[in-house]
């Protein structure tokens, strides 16, 4: 249950859960090469995961519909989820795979190199959806990422939209998308580099967000929001086009920055604020995320966003 007062929005967050084992190295080692003198620390991500801990820090209800293992790291995982008060009454701990498993190694200027074993997350089926589907269809808003099967993301988007629920698609990790599952997004939240990915139309100044914008509303997405790291995200509609501007603040690791728009930008649109006003809120979610190490440790609570928009 959420932990928030008042009548709090269905959120529904659909994706992958990983334990982020990080070295922070004084190099990062090239093949056969072994470097000393790292830090090491756990924590629980995974964009799935994130993303639906952002949004229950923001102030949502959320459920969140993923696969762990039956392990030690599943475990710790959930233990997360239920202290974040998520519903995780849809989440399958599987028998016949391990947890998702992401290997982090962070150089000295915050350039890192990563190896996922997606265990667990890379068999979320469309029969899991389906068992789903009561939750998904009264949800207020749900939300998706792409590292999860194709064909359960193209599943969940076809029930919300056929439901009338808004459905965010964050397209990451990149991947090129058909207009099939495309034509049931409301707001697609690609970052610079997978919008260039999606669209083939590479970014080097402000008519280039345009162009990339125009083509993926002219697949029948309804808002566009490339996010712009230090610089804020461009929001696009068929109607207005606007850059809204990123918080000051001084960032220690940029991991999960992206999730934390994204699951704020899921609450405050589920609560009924413009788009404009939502990424300004998501904005300041993901200025927070910056501020702190690691991904799920890294999101604020609301009260923390609504004082960083004061
Ligand atoms: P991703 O992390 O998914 O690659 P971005 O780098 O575009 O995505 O960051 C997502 C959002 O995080 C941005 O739109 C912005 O709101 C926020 N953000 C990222 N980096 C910074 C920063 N250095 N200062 C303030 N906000 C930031």
């Amino acid at each position: 249950m959420s932990k928030f007062p008042g009548n709090p929005k269905k959120i529904v967050v659909i994706g992958s859960s990983n334990t982020d084992m990080v070295i922070r190295a004084p190099a990062i080692p090239r093949p056969g090469e072994t470097v000393l003198g790292g830090e090491f620390f756990m924590a629980p991500g995974g964009k799935g995961a994130n993303q639906a801990v952002a949004a229950a820090r923001a102030g949502g209800d959320v459920h969140f519909i993923a696969r762990i293992g039956d392990d030690i790291f599943g475990r710790q995982s959930l233990d997360g989820f239920i202290r974040d008060g998520i519903h995780v009454d849809r989440l399958v701990q599987d028998r016949a795979a391990p947890s998702g498993v992401a290997l982090i190694i962070v150089g000295p200027d915050g350039e890192n190199s990563i190896a996922v074993a997606s265990g667990a997350n890379a068999r979320l089926s469309i029969e899991d959806i389906g068992q789903a589907k009561p939750v998904i269809t009264a949800a207020d808003i749900v939300l998706m990422q792409l590292e999860s099967p194709l064909e359960a993301v193209r599943e969940a988007a076809g029930a919300a939209a056929s439901a009338g629920a808004p459905v965010i698609l964050n397209p990451a990790p990149a991947r090129a998308l058909g207009d099939d599952i495309l034509r049931h997004i409301t707001y697609l939240t690609p970052n610079e580099t997978e919008a260039e990915i999606l669209t083939g139309i590479t970014l080097l100044k402000k008519s280039d967000l345009a162009r990339a914008a125009d083509a993926l509303l002219a697949k029948g997405v309804r808002s566009v929001l490339i996010t712009l790291g230090a610089k804020g995200v461009y929001v696009a509609t068929a109607e207005k086009k606007e850059v809204v501007p990123a918080f000051k603040v001084i960032p220690v690791d940029t991991t999960a920055a992206g999730d934390a728009f994204n699951g704020a930008l899921a609450v405050a649109l589920a609560e009924g604020k413009s788009l404009f006003e939502a990424a300004r809120f998501a904005n300041a979610a993901a200025a927070l995320a910056t501020t702190k190490m690691g991904a799920q440790p890294s999101l604020a609570i609301r009260t923390e966003i609504e004082k960083l928009l004061a």
